[in-house]
């Protein structure tokens, strides 16, 4: 736009009457500007004698002198928003004499009307209730180009109107823009940066929310909608992160890396433009920092279009880069998300992006991959669990249900398995696969696991205290590998024994083969310590590791769990392959496992059959779902009392 005017100029000007007019004479309606107010012998005797060298005050005429050669443009109007008197400047700037302009409404020259909030505002000053107007508007001028306009309307003093003036701010506006355009756009590659991305983001989010209300919205995007052309309410991004463009920019330089990105940027507008040539202003590509951008695809139409455009941008970047002689080859990682932009925040898509491009990295990178809500869940959850876990085991979140470990002989109940679920607040009751491995990682099962321990001794020494008649069960604890490395559970067990009252051969602990195996030094020392003190230790499903009973009759270990794969393949009963090698197997095992002054327990028995199988081959104890599943400790309560006096 070319500079038609040196900005706004205060009204405070031309009211002080210090403008003069040009000397060439332009108008032809009343005076010319150019008249001096000397000419003219509207003062009063005594105004012309205030002093020697003193300024005469200014008549009427001069007045209206003054307002005619203002360079701002200028009308007083009436209180019904007439004009009473426009100036030169006024007509000017609509092509017209100022003649012309007396008795239109100025609403009309400066269209005030438009909009009500605008339109209330102006009507409030002529009704005097407001001290002043401001507004800017667009105008075309008469010639062609647009106008931007600052309208201000001030009540007159002492008079029922009003002065309303308008000064061209075209050129601050150009400059503003100009402004705004640099701050907006990433120098290396002239593409929209990060600013400019998340406000397009925004509006775009914005306006699928405000359906219909033009507030905050762009213009571009008020017309496309009141066309109704490829309205979808969905929208789309691709999100880019070059592969190994670090390297780049340390072995051959940031200005070879600056030209890299700006020829990606380059081909990535080719993509873009070509999927979006339909619509008008096509699909964003921003810069958003480093090495990776952003395609934002606003009305999009299904993930197969992102996709679509996903392999046409890893296609684009496959050809290599011919940079001042140098040729270069560069792949990309791209997340890729498309959803309803209902309910969808910047925020939200963002990190689903990002997610996304994470998961394109990981698979090994020169790809494109689907935001996956399931794969995101999971690891939300998680990223859930890991938050909340420290706080939950203070507010003690947790509960035990006991599982009964039978004698396979009589079926009687011998003792419990202490088995820890988590009621979660938000995710509800969690099973220990959930937690427990995360536990272990961020520390948090010591403290968890002294409370698991607390709490079940606490309720084998009630359930002996209520039924002091029948055989006492022992509870049988799961103790995790960190447990023995990073506390002192010797003295925790003794405590707790001591504070509890449950006697030491009543408490079993169990530890998985690979927490025991190699141990030597503390581990050792601390089992040692604990099956001097009376305490069971069990290895915890055995079979599954390393299986070496014979380094495990040498460690202070009296009982195998055997793992409940091994149990699983006992099929006869169900009449499906029989497999004798299993239960010759575990037949072995069992034999090997008395021989070494080991006894057996038997996980996930599901069946009679299995049980029966157990028991012929000598198993001594069972655990599963045939006898009961992990229940509260009123249910064993009742079990107990349920059970033959002193079995
Ligand atoms: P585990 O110690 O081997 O516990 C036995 C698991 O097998 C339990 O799962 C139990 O519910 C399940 N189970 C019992 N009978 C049957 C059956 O007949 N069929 C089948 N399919 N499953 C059966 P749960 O309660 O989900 O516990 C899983 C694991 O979490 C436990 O395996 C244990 O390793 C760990 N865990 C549980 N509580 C604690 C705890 O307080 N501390 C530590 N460190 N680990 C714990
Ligand atoms: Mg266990
Ligand atoms: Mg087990």
């Amino acid at each position: 736009m070319s500079g038609t005017s040196e900005g706004p100029r205060p009204a405070a000007v031309a009211a002080a009457g210090i403008a003069r007019p040009p000397v060439t004479e332009r108008h032809t309606f009343g005076r010319t500007a150019a008249e001096p107010p000397g000419g003219h012998d509207a003062h009063t005797p005594g105004d012309a004698h205030t002093g020697a060298g003193a300024h005469a005050p200014c008549d009427a005429q001069d007045f209206r002198g003054a307002f005619r050669a203002a360079e701002l443009a200028m009308a007083v109007i009436d209180d019904e928003g007439a004009v009473a008197s426009a100036n030169d400047a006024l007509a000017v700037l609509l092509d017209t004499e100022p003649a012309a302009l007396t008795g239109r409404a100025a609403a009309d020259l400066v269209d005030l009307a438009s909009d009500s909030r605008t339109w209330e505002a102006y009507r409030a000053v002529l009704e005097r209730r407001r001290a002043r107007f401001r507004c800017t508007r667009r105008l075309k001028h008469p010639d062609g180009r647009t106008v931007w306009a600052e309208v201000t309307v001030v009540p007159v003093p002492e008079s029922r109107g009003a002065l309303l003036s308008i000064a061209d701010i075209s050129d601050r506006r150009e400059l503003q823009a100009r402004l705004r355009h640099l701050q907006m756009h990433d120098p290396v590659t002239r593409l929209p940066n990060r600013t400019l991305f998340f406000e397009r983001l925004a509006s775009a989010l914005e306006a699928s929310a405000y359906d219909g209300v033009a507030y905050g919205v762009s213009p571009a995007y008020l017309d496309r909608r009141s066309y109704g052309d490829g309205r979808t309410g969905r929208i789309g991004l691709c999100y880019l992160d070059l592969d190994g463009f670090k390297a780049v920019n340390d072995t051959l330089g940031h200005r070879t890396g600056d030209r890299l990105l700006a020829a990606v940027a380059t081909r990535l507008t080719e993509c873009a433009d070509h999927d979006g040539y339909t619509r008008s202003g096509g699909h964003l590509v921003a810069r958003l920092g480093g090495d990776e951008f952003a395609i934002l695809v606003e009305d999009s139409t299904g993930t197969e279009q992102l996709a679509d455009l996903a392999r046409s941008v890893l296609t684009a970047l496959q050809r290599p880069f011919d940079l001042a002689g140098q040729r270069l080859s560069v792949s990309a990682s791209i997340g890729v998300v498309e959803r309803a932009a209902e309910g969808t925040t910047p925020t939200g898509l963002m990190q689903a992006a990002d997610t996304t491009l994470y998961w394109a990295k990981a698979d090994g990178k020169a790809r494109w991959t689907l935001f996956d809500p399931e794969r995101n869940a999971h690891r939300m959850t998680r990223q859930a669990l890991t938050s909340t876990l420290r706080p939950a085991v203070e507010r003690e979140e947790f509960v035990l249900q006991y599982q009964p470990l039978v004698g396979m002989a009589d079926g009687a109940v011998r003792g419990v398995e202490a088995l820890v679920r988590w009621n979660h607040p938000q995710f509800g009751t969690l099973a220990p696969n959930r937690f427990i491995g995360i536990a272990e990682e961020d520390g948090s099962i010591v403290q968890l696991g002294r409370w698991v321990l607390r709490t079940a001794c606490r309720q084998a020494r009630r359930w002996q205290l209520d039924h002091p008649h029948t055989r006492p069960l022992f509870v049988s604890v799961n103790v995790a590998v960190r447990q023995v490395w990073d506390s002192d559970l010797v003295a925790d067990v003794a405590e707790i024994l001591a504070e509890t009252g449950l006697a030491p051969q009543l408490l079993q602990l169990e530890l998985t083969e690979s927490a025991v195996m190699g141990s030597a030094g503390r581990p050792l020392q601390a089992l040692q310590a604990l099956s001097d003190m009376g305490v069971r230790i069990a290895i915890d499903d055995f079979g599954t590791g390393y299986s070496n009973l014979a380094y495990l009759s040498r460690l202070p270990v009296s009982v195998l769990k055997l793992d409940g794969s091994f149990v699983r393949g006992f099929r006869y009963d169900e009449g499906v392959h029989p497999s004798p090698a299993d239960e010759t197997i575990v037949e072995a095992m069992i034999q090997l496992a008395h021989r070494l002054g080991l006894t057996v327990t038997a996980e996930c028995v599901e069946t009679s059959g299995q049980a029966a199988r157990l028991q012929r081959i000598g198993c001594d104890t069972g655990q599963g779902w045939l006898f009961s599943r992990p229940v509260a400790p009123e249910r064993i309560g009742e079990m107990v009392a349920a059970s033959p006096r002193g079995a």
